[in-house]
């Protein structure tokens, strides 16, 4: 059984850079989930799509191939790996999230990452629906504020334009959404350590999580 490590969380709680140092450490693969919700909503939005109209929807799903390779995300010729990062793709993203047939469809694309030597995935399920037997699950949180700092502060230097205020309204909005859905909502997996990581450094988050890999 190739190993698995999962780290869930909500919104800007760090998962991302935190996974991928992780993985990085370890020398295994990392997937990062949201990326897979962000890519269909970023083509549902740009194909006009009513991210309500759930066959339209499930259909732009299960056509998506995106290629991840070096830290760049791929669709077709184009790299998205910015625009997947705006608010507006991020709120679609966690539109189109609350569709069943979405999430099934994104299944096999989750699943087919557990490569050898090993995987960090990061998400909202994946230590509950995707990769329920994971040798070592993570719940990632941080409160409001040190969670919309960071998204800020990550947004502004990539030269996307907001203001801190919208961006609080827009997380507590996507977080609500995330929590209240019927299927697959956020919330700690069985058996998922819970870190905080408000007063944590990035590396003192990564040094935590791999101290729990060994022990
Ligand atoms: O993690 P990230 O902010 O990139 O995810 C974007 C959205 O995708 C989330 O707000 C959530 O609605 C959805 N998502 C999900 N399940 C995952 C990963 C992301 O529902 N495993």
């Amino acid at each position: 059984q190739v190993p698995v490590i999962t780290i869930d969380g909500p919104t800007a709680s760090g998962k991302g850079t935190v996974a991928s140092k992780v993985a990085e450490a370890l020398g295994f693969h990392y997937l990062d989930s949201g990326a897979l919700y962000r890519i269909v909503g970023l083509v549902c939005l740009r194909a006009n799509v009513d991210l309500k109209d759930i066959a339209a929807v499930t259909a732009h799903a299960m056509g998506i191939s995106p290629v991840f390779a070096g830290g760049r995300i791929s669709l077709g010729s184009e790299d998205i790996t910015n625009v997947i990062r705006t608010e507006d793709v991020g709120q679609a993203a966690s539109c189109i999230a609350v569709i069943p047939s979405v999430r099934n469809a994104l299944f096999e694309l989750q699943r087919e990452a557990r490569r050898e030597p090993g995987l960090v995935a990061d998400g909202r399920d994946m230590g509950s629906i995707i990769f329920p037997d994971a040798e070592l699950k993570i719940f990632l949180t941080a409160s409001a504020e040190a969670r919309a700092h960071r998204r800020y502060k990550q947004l502004i230097e990539k030269g996307i334009d907001v203001t801190l205020d919208d961006l609080v309204k827009e997380m507590k909005e996507r977080d609500l959404r995330d929590m209240r859905r019927a299927h697959a909502p956020l919330a700690p997996a069985e058996g998922a350590k819970i870190l905080d990581s408000s007063f944590l450094t990035i590396q003192e988050t990564v040094d935590k999580i791999l101290y729990w890999w060994v022990s």
